[in-house]
């Protein structure tokens, strides 16, 4: 294909109403036609990147396979569509402001005034185009963060007006707002989308595409008063209902032919409507199991966003072990060896959550003993790994004190130790052990029997690892290191042989699973949970 189409998705009305689903969902349907696509998002806010939020406020930090530390998102994008995305797809106005900035003090600018516009937006421009111009997609999306009108989002949408200037037929701007149901009136009202399209075109981007989400069906007669006020064809108004799950959402966009209307505004032929047939198999497997797995998450952020990916990843295992994924959040702060059996009662696995700092690590620890000494099926993800490993020191190999020394500096059995590399890093932003990394899995473990491989890449967000000093200990009294990374010998996986299932991972495998390539370990949890 000659030249990239641009699809620029924003939101109006309310924010969390599913930009970045909405963006999958398109994304989704055009490669489902063969076409090369991807999905980037620009955060407005100053951060240079999301590493150093807290997911409390933000939910939680994506890692891509480059090691960048990304919006969640982006893990939509890569569920849905089965592509590895990387540090290019997620900008934020702080990258934005500080490559201008680098540029001025390099000289590059010299003799001008360096401004908003042009050259704020000229660096929006340039991120945007050079997933065409660079990496070659046929279809670059890409969501803005935010809602139209917000003060931070304005260079955004300066930089969408002028590229659809620019480009002409190869960008397409869709509008996602909120079509409310007022219960006293009994009516959806339409006039939050109409101001919301206007404050679009009164910065000049006029919508090529609106999706309202309503928690109601919007009648013919709706669609076609919208298309009317806010300029754009009436096959081009979408809606957007609730729907029992994400997933569905590019059929529900496929019914109404939002594929094609892109297809028909950028001049490409339309043919044959894709089956979608995998997709479709996932969601009739989803749908037709009845029997629930239930799993306890121990954790210590209430907000479920902060657990995004490792939620996705266990209702995806679910689905492919043909149950239901019943979650129950356990807050570890909580947690005290007097109320642990109560509370994990009825629980088939428990997956003990990563994490950072000392709040909410005792209650990790108690969970661990607990889920060792009963054979209950328990995954470990990064902290939750450290912490199965600071418990089986304490309570098997006698060391009380043991700890991790991100959590105790003078703890004198430091079993979790902070990685050589990681000692004279001063600066927090970024500097973790980040992104994909190989290990090494050992024949006969649960981890092999898993991935049914002996080489495997995961990745990584962290600055601790497992102490190599206490390994043969470990491995003597029954806590076997069964994946290490090969060139530095760092261990990446623990179990225990005799339990029924009892697996840590130092990597993140919850941010590579895929609907339609689920994560290997996740699928083992499940399944030795079911089987309990
Ligand atoms: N805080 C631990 C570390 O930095 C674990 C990190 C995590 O769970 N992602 O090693």
């Amino acid at each position: 294909m000659a030249e990239t189409k641009y699809i620029f998705v924003t939101g109006g009305v309310a924010s969390s109403l599913g930009k970045g689903i909405i963006s999958a969902s398109i994304g989704k349907l055009l490669q489902a036609r063969g076409y090369n696509v991807t999905i980037q998002k620009f955060d407005p806010y100053i951060n240079i990147d999301p590493g150093t939020l807290n997911p409390h406020e933000h939910g939680e930090c994506y890692v891509t396979v480059d090691g960048h530390e990304a919006d969640l998102d982006l893990g939509h994008y890569e569920r849905f569509l089965s592509i590895e995305t990387t540090k290019a797809n997620n900008i934020t106005s702080g990258r934005i402001y500080k490559g201008v900035i680098d540029k001025e003090r390099r000289g590059d600018y010299l003799g001008k005034t360096v401004q908003v516009v042009p050259h704020i937006t000229d660096e929006i421009k340039r991120n945007v185009k050079q997933m065409g111009n660079k990496y070659k997609y046929d279809f670059v999306i890409t969501e803005i963060g935010g809602t139209v009108g917000d003060i931070e989002s304005l260079p955004y949408i300066e930089s969408i007006r002028q590229l659809k200037w620019e480009l002409g037929r190869n960008a397409v701007s869709v509008h996602l707002t909120y079509v409310p149901y007022l219960a006293a009136a009994g009516e959806l009202k339409t006039k939050p989308t109409q101001h919301s399209v206007q404050k679009l075109q009164s910065l000049g981007v006029q919508p090529d595409i609106l999706v309202l989400r309503t928690e109601h069906e919007i009648t013919t007669e709706m669609r076609n008063k919208v298309a009317l006020f806010c300029n754009v064809d009436k096959k081009a108004v979408v809606q957007s209902m609730d729907v029992p799950t994400i997933y569905e959402v590019p059929l529900k966009m496929q019914e109404q032919g939002l594929d094609v209307t892109i297809l028909e505004k950028v001049g490409l032929p339309v043919g044959e409507t894709p089956s979608l047939g995998p997709w479709r198999e996932f969601l009739g497997r989803r749908n037709n199991a009845t029997e629930e797995v239930k799993i306890g998450l121990v954790g210590k952020y209430d907000l479920q966003d902060a657990y995004k990916s490792i939620l996705e990843a266990l209702s995806q295992a679910a689905t492919y072990n043909d149950r239901k994924a019943k979650i129950t959040v356990f807050n570890s702060e909580n947690l005290t060896n007097e109320n642990i059996a109560e509370q994990l009662a009825g629980m088939d696995g428990i997956m003990i959550c990563p994490g950072f700092g000392q709040r909410g690590v005792e209650g990790k620890i108690i969970a661990a003993k607990y889920c060792r000494e009963h054979n209950i099926p328990t995954f470990g993800i990064c902290l939750g790994m450290q912490m199965m490993v600071v418990e089986f020191a304490r309570n098997v190999l006698g060391y009380t004190n043991a700890h991790s020394k991100e959590m105790d500096e003078k703890t004198s059995h430091n079993v979790i130790d902070i990685m050589e590399e990681q000692k004279s890093i001063t600066d927090m932003g970024g500097t973790m052990r980040l992104g994909s990394y190989e290990c090494v899995l050992s024949q006969g473990s649960k981890a092999f029997d898993a991935y049914q491989k002996e080489h495997i890449q995961e990745r990584h967000r962290h600055r601790y690892e497992f102490n190599n000093h206490y390994k043969a200990e470990f491995e003597k009294n029954g806590m076997k290191c069964t994946g290490i990374n090969p060139e530095s010998d760092l261990v990446e996986i623990v179990e225990i042989p005799s339990h029924k299932w009892y697996v840590g991972v130092q990597y993140h495998p919850e941010y590579g699973s895929t609907v339609l390539n689920p994560n290997p370990l996740f699928l083992a949890f499940v399944k030795a949970a079911i089987t309990k």
